[in-house]
């Protein structure tokens, strides 16, 4: 059963993320009712017996690949692995409730470095009202590995919200702002560059980037917004959240709710911050809006006629609508040209890895 076949071997390059996931968890069948949905959207809903459901979810975050201990400090690193896990709860339309945290170090991180990470973990639980109930503790040969399980329930009345119930003129709505956490990474590895190459220049002044540099060090979870759509009323028709980019995201809206969707690029909420950075590195705010991701934000979908009651909801734009043609992913620019959108998120696989 598990001999070597040793036959030609396939590079992970040749699936990317998705396909990777897709192709190690085909096989595996729902064997439990409890299993109300299991792998592929951003967390699994359960229900034993009762009218409640919960929802659960895991992320890790690995040193070197997720963050930079350069520039990010252990504190703000406790509170922002709480968060990117919480976010995906609320991308199901649930309330965060329990986490877990395992951590693989090696004994290059002390006691007071692991403290601190602990002290912004606390901090995040304390912010959301939640409970850390367990986790595990390793060593690892060299970084830092985080692994956060985050679970949440959704009440009798509240429907669980996944990427497929978009429907051809649903609005498509993001909260806050995006680009920022992007921008403010730029920033932070500019400045880390500009350290390594003299040490001794004189400590930058970040104050212009604060905003940005914040959004890339401490994203916070979108509670708020889910409380506020149940105040309104209002159950998106489907949702996920911004980890690796709107196009990368509407790219999964896509392909599991079987729609296209056009968006406006003059409705695409950017904060002025985020365009002085593109403007000062000479790229485009837009496309750093599209593609940057860490945003934590949350894009979902509302039914045209629950407009009126999205307009309720502090920090949400409008930034257009699904359609029926599967194959129609368009923005309409601001020069009013109309170009195609591709999936070009933060990719995990990437062939110069
Ligand atoms: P997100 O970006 O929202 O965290 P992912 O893209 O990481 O979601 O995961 C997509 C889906 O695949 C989720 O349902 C997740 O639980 C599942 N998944 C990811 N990796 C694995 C794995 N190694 N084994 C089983 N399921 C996985
Ligand atoms: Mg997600």
């Amino acid at each position: 059963m598990f001999e070597d076949k040793n036959t030609s071997l396939t590079p992970l390059t040749d699936l990317g993320e998705f396909g990777l996931i897709k192709t190690l968890t085909q096989q595996f069948k729902v064997n439990q009712s409890s299993t109300r949905l299991g792998i592929g959207d951003d967390a699994a809903v359960l229900q034993f017996g009762s009218d409640a459901r919960t929802v659960i979810s895991t992320d890790m975050l690995v040193e070197g690949i997720h963050f930079d201990l350069g520039f990010m400090p252990m504190k703000h690193l406790g509170y922002k692995s709480v968060m990117v896990n919480v976010s995906d709860i609320c991308a199901m339309n649930a309330i965060p409730t329990q986490i877990t945290v395992s951590i693989a170090c090696s004994n290059r991180f002390s006691l007071e470095a692991l403290k601190e990470l602990y002290e912004g973990i606390d901090i995040a639980c304390s912010a959301l009202g939640i409970d850390l109930i367990g986790g595990d503790t390793t060593s690892s040969l060299s970084g830092l590995v985080i692994s956060i399980t985050a679970i949440g329930s959704l009440d009798k009345d509240s429907a669980p919200v996944t990427r497929q119930g978009a429907k051809p003129t649903d609005l498509i709505c993001v909260t806050g702002d995006l680009g920022a956490a992007y921008a403010g990474l730029q920033i932070l590895l500019r400045e880390q560059a500009i350290f390594k190459e003299n040490p001794e220049a004189p400590n930058p002044d970040l104050t212009p980037y604060e905003y940005a540099i914040g959004k890339q060090l401490r994203p916070e979870a979108r509670v708020d917004i889910i409380n506020q759509l149940a105040a309104q009323g209002v159950i998106p028709t489907s949702m996920i959240d911004i980890s690796d980019g709107l196009s990368s995201e509407l790219e999964h809206i896509h392909q599991q709710s079987k729609v296209g969707y056009k968006i406006f690029e003059h409705k695409l909420p950017i904060d002025p911050v985020t365009i002085s950075i593109s403007n000062e590195l000479n790229t485009n705010a837009t496309v750093m809006a599209l593609n940057g991701g860490e945003d934590y934000q949350l894009l979902f979908t509302i039914p045209l006629d629950q407009h009126e009651l999205v307009k309720n909801i502090n920090g949400v734009s409008i930034i257009g609508h699904i359609v029926a043609e599967i194959d129609t992913k368009v923005m309409i620019t601001s020069q009013e040209t109309e170009i195609p959108i591709k999936r070009d998120g933060w990719q995990v696989f990437t062939k110069d890895e």
